[in-house]
């Protein structure tokens, strides 16, 4: 275990395990959805090594894209007011979104998220959260998807960072709150 984690909340196994059985229920739900065709879609960074391995438990034709997007203001905690900095490449109206999210906390990021991309008048959209803190004040967001529920605390590897270290962690673990 690296040294500046305190705590392994789920393994490499764990994950993969977890992944695999989103992906089969993404297989089923969606069999007959392949026509519309299927896009699946991360906000860079964080989601994308959850999405690369998601997307290879489906077994179904889809698209991948990816959009990157800044949260406006300071401080840790997201405003919900974000920017876009790069869209998606496709189009989406008519088609069946998935958004493929690292870790749901306030929620006000993937709201205005959804709500953006709603505009666009896709099939139908849907969300697969990796993981879900359990936060007190948390948007109301319907999670189709959720890989596991995760305490309050500042977790990284398997894609989530730190002032982008750890996303090369294998793992999930909290990191030691004397690193940051
Ligand atoms: P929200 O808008 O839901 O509050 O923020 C969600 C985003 O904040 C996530 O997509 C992620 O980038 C970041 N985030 C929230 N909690 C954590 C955490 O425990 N660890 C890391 N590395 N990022 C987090
Ligand atoms: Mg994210
Ligand atoms: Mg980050």
């Amino acid at each position: 275990m690296h040294n500046d984690i305190s705590e392994i909340l789920f393994t490499e196994k764990q994950l993969a395990d977890r992944v695999g059985e989103i992906g089969a229920a993404i297989t089923r739900d969606y069999a007959d959805a392949a026509d519309e065709g299927i896009i699946l879609i991360s906000v860079l960074r964080g989601a994308a090594i959850f999405m690369a391995d998601l997307a290879r438990k489906i077994e179904l034709p889809l698209e991948m894209d990816y959009m990157a997007i800044s949260s406006y203001g300071n401080g840790a905690k997201s405003s919900g007011v974000v920017r876009i900095l790069k869209d998606l490449s496709s189009q989406i109206e008519g088609r069946h979104v998935i958004v493929a999210e690292d870790i749901l906390d306030s929620g006000l990021t993937l709201t205005y998220l959804l709500k953006n991309l709603s505009s666009r008048q896709p099939a139908s959209i849907e969300v697969a959260t990796l993981l879900r803190k359990k936060t007190l004040a948390q948007a109301k967001i319907d999670c189709k998807y959720i890989g596991f529920e995760c305490p309050d605390e500042f977790i990284v590897g398997y894609g989530l960072d730190y002032a982008e270290r750890y996303r090369n962690l294998p793992y999930i673990g909290i990191l030691k709150p004397e690193i940051y």
